[in-house]
């Protein structure tokens, strides 16, 4: 098909929910994929923290292969092996007891949301289901995710929203303790908020609010869709704070793009839900079970975790580097291989040229660029890109 036809047809046939760039890519590898027109791009967008084996990992496409041509899929009504193989992983590498499957952010946050007023209603009676959310956060597109999600502009038009969610701002304990009533069952929170820009709190925060919540006896959250999976330097971001939550949510990069998300907790709370509760049809399904496996043991055992601490201190320096010789540059920060650039002009242009120059960058809040590239770039590579947006600055 020709790119103008479909880029029409896609109008034409397809909701126009997405901002899209006119551009149709064909094929990846690794940090590379390519368009209709043969042309190659860097991917630092990565599906949004998806793609972090990169495009076509061998493992994860022969997993895929392996299971889809032995048992796609059976209801949850029966056992299966690889969905209970990927729980046990997942138990074993992080602080949790028990999972839940399903097949994105948005579901395992609501799968999140409806365990912690069950476990409030199971534990102190009806009518303490109020979840305190932050400001900027971003938790997904269902009504209810959409309502955790503390932006209005994501919301208008949807009303009536669902009841019980209260917003303050991030990375402000007093706010939150001033917060906090009877009614409250719950904290949700990114550890790094994603969508808002790549916004880090202060080093304490994440200890403040686990604080908190111990003495008023409520339930912490963290949605690591974005910075779990080792996005940021280690399985999952809050490892690096010493804090253990009660509930955690993943998706994005757990299946390396194959959809599946997990909503974990510890058994104290996972005896909230009984059958009946909650369920999804698709969710851990072989086939999605099967291609995570192949990606989190990759991700364990391969080196990814320490090239993606090294790759993404080298990619940081450079960047300040680059805020150096570029006035335009506010705020250059990061974590890993989640980083971004703050802007005191709108980043639309700078996106534009890079993906002219063969490189592919988002830009996030209108004027912060965020790269968040497969965790198994090199150097090399990055040195590419910090070129590319260099030159894309010194072109405006
Ligand atoms: C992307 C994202 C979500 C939503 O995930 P979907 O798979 O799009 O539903 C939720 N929370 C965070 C932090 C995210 O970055």
């Amino acid at each position: 098909m020709k790119t103008d036809d479909l880029i029409a047809l896609t109008d034409k046939n397809i909701m126009r929910t997405y901002n899209r760039t006119p551009v149709v890519l064909v094929k990846g590898s690794g940090a590379l994929v390519w368009d209709s027109e043969g042309k190659a791009y860097l991917d630092f967008v990565a599906g949004i923290a998806v793609c972090s084996l990169g495009h076509a990992h061998p493992r994860v496409v022969e997993a895929i292969r392996e299971q889809a041509g032995v048992l796609m899929h059976v209801s949850n009504l029966y056992y299966t092996e690889p969905q209970v193989r990927l729980a046990k992983l997942l138990v074993e590498n992080s602080f949790a007891d028990k999972v839940f499957f399903c097949n994105s952010g948005a579901e395992a946050n609501e799968a999140a949301i409806k365990l912690a007023r069950k476990f409030a209603y199971e534990t102190r009676g009806p009518g303490r289901s109020e979840l305190i959310t932050m400001r900027n956060s971003f938790h997904g597109r269902t009504l209810t995710t959409v309502t955790a999600t503390g932006q209005e502009k994501f919301q208008i038009g949807f009303e009536p929203l669902p009841r019980g969610f209260k917003y303050v701002p991030y990375d402000d304990l007093d706010a939150l303790e001033a917060a906090i009533t009877d009614e409250t069952c719950g904290v949700m929170l990114e550890v790094i908020q994603g969508e808002a820009g790549v916004i880090i709190p202060d080093i304490d925060y994440l200890h403040g609010v686990r604080r908190l919540c111990d003495k008023k006896g409520i339930l912490m959250i963290l949605d690591e869709v974005q910075t779990g999976m080792g996005r940021t330097g280690s399985l999952f971001a809050h490892q690096d704070y010493g804090v253990t939550p009660d509930i955690m949510t993943l998706a994005k990069a757990l299946g390396n793009g194959f959809p599946i998300g997990a909503t974990l907790a510890t058994d104290r709370l996972a005896g909230a839900f009984v059958p009946g509760n909650h369920a999804s049809t698709f969710g851990g399904n072989p086939l999605a079970t099967a291609a995570a496996i192949a990606t989190v043991e990759t991700i364990l055992n391969d080196g990814v975790l320490d090239n993606c601490r090294r790759v993404g201190a080298f990619f940081l320096d450079r960047l300040k580097g680059l805020a150096d010789r570029h006035g335009m540059i506010r705020n250059v920060r990061g974590k890993g291989l989640m980083v971004a650039l703050e802007l005191d002009i709108p980043g639309a242009d700078i996106v534009r040229k890079c993906m002219e120059k063969g490189v592919l960058i988002n830009c996030t809040n209108n004027n912060i660029l965020r790269c968040v590239p497969p965790l198994i770039v090199t150097e090399m590579e990055v040195d590419q890109v910090v070129s590319v947006i260099d030159e894309a600055m010194r072109s405006l």
